[in-house]
């Protein structure tokens, strides 16, 4: 099978399927190759989806038609130890008020009716189709082939959207063959099954609200936090751990979600909900330090395969960056036709209009977050330490109060040691 398009683009995930929909909107000849047997098989994620300014622009009813799920009024922190927890939830109403500042979703759902966008634009979509190598011409990228297939797909142009092992990047020598596990993380998460009423009187919800929550201070001494989003009708819930403290460690990422689902407060949450799925995936979490070229003869790099993700330890974002930098490559390839450029130095408007865009934006001003979140304090002594200053405040038991200030500094200096506290929140104001 050989086959001639204008563009290739390798994974129909949210970059993909992006990058897809504003190129054949434009009238460009499209093929969009994905492995699974329909977009999103294999994708998981917590997960919440948020903002998407450039598909907005070229998609104005995209969140009216999206498969969407719940949209998040409520945003919760659980700090834990043990036996005690402390939370922290804003409720806000603008959250309550469209246009919505997240929504949950199912990838299966959401990858598939992305992809089906972007053929409805006009965009050829071949699955069951893994990519396993790349076509080179005078030493530009010039198309793919597939696993098992012959013949190859040809294109003056192959946008890269294939995740965070992205071979093609590798392929193409824009990434370092070889990732370090101190900028990868791993997510583990479970479906819970639960009937909608439930799920609205536990977390408080009506309407179709929903809630968010991350966990510090769950994961068994491996640097990480857990994460518990409302659907519908289930829940999402699971550990995201970095990669690195997990070898370390020697624990399985099942045993602790296992140990996590079992904690008292984690336990009164997920009461009778019913396992329906286990999935896992890595997260490219090393921010703007990470990101590698984006640019090459004939390739661009999208997505996670450019690690594109913020991570700052507040919010995890993936999809939204996904998305924007696939339509910005989409409007990069549009403009390289217009030029008939498809140099490294032709496709350079990519390169400009991410720098432009919040996702550099973002990553840069947070390029400090993933070596902060390299300590293991914040995993182990903070939550103790916040967890039992909050006790005493609350305790009353007839015993005489003491100052709160010297009572933070008793516990600072017993829990985490003043030199340390300093150090970590002069690493904390640097990094957000
Ligand atoms: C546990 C967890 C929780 C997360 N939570 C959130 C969250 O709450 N909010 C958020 O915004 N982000 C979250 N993320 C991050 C988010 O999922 C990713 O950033 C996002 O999916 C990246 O999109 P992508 O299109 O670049 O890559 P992917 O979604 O990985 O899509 C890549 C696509 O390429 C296909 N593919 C791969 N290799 C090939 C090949 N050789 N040939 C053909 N096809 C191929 C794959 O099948 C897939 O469809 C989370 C991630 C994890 C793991």
């Amino acid at each position: 099978m050989n086959r001639e398009f204008q563009v290739i683009v390798v994974g129909a995930g949210p970059a993909g399927s992006s990058a897809a929909l504003t190129m054949a909107r434009a009238g460009l000849d499209v093929a969009l190759v994905e492995r699974g047997t329909f977009p999103g098989e294999k994708n998981m994620f917590g997960g919440v989806l948020h903002r998407l300014p450039s598909l907005e622009e070229i998609f104005p009813d995209f969140w009216d038609r999206a498969p969407l799920e719940r949209h998040i009024v409520k945003k919760g922190v659980t700090f834990m130890t043990g036996d005690s927890s402390f939370n922290t939830i804003i409720e806000a109403g603008a959250f309550d008020r469209t246009p919505y500042n997240g929504y949950t979703i199912f990838r299966p759902r959401f990858d598939r009716w992305l992809a089906e966008e972007a053929v409805r634009a006009g965009a050829t979509l071949i699955t069951q189709a893994t990519v396993d190598d790349v076509v080179l011409k005078q030493g530009k990228v010039a198309g793919v082939k597939i696993v098992g297939r012959a013949g190859e797909l040809r294109a003056p142009v192959v946008v890269a959207a294939d995740g965070v092992l992205s071979f093609i990047a590798k392929k193409a020598g824009l990434r370092q063959p070889v990732f370090d596990p101190g900028q990868i993380a791993v997510g583990v998460k479970a479906l819970l099954d639960m009937p909608r009423e439930v799920v609205d009187e536990r977390f408080g919800l009506v309407r179709d609200q929903g809630f968010a929550n991350e966990f510090v201070g769950c994961t068994g001494g491996v640097r990480g936090g857990g994460f518990l989003y409302t659907n519908y009708d289930s829940l999402s819930i699971g550990l995201v751990f970095h990669l690195g403290s997990l070898r370390t460690s020697g624990k399985t990422p099942y045993d602790l979600l296992n140990d996590f689902l079992e904690q008292p407060q984690v336990a009164k949450m997920v009461h009778g909900g019913r396992l329906m799925e286990y999935s896992a995936h890595l997260i490219p979490e090393g921010g703007y330090k990470m990101v590698p070229e984006l640019v090459g003869d004939g390739l661009l790099v999208t997505g996670d395969a450019a690690a594109l993700c913020n991570a700052t330890g507040l919010n995890l974002e993936g999809i939204n960056l996904a998305s924007q930098s696939g339509v910005l490559a989409g409007k990069a390839v549009i403009a390289a036709h217009e030029a008939g450029d498809f140099s490294k130095q032709g496709l350079e408007t990519y390169r400009q209009l991410m720098n432009d865009s919040y996702v550099m934006k973002d990553l840069k001003l947070y390029s400090k977050a993933p070596h902060m979140l390299h300590n293991d304090r914040i995993y182990n002594e903070y939550p103790e330490l916040v967890c039992t200053l909050m006790e005493y405040i609350y305790r009353i038991d007839g015993a005489p109060k003491e100052n709160l200030t010297k009572l933070f500094l008793k516990s600072a200096v017993q829990k985490v040691g003043l030199g340390n506290l300093a150090a970590d929140a002069f690493s904390a104001w640097r990094a957000l």
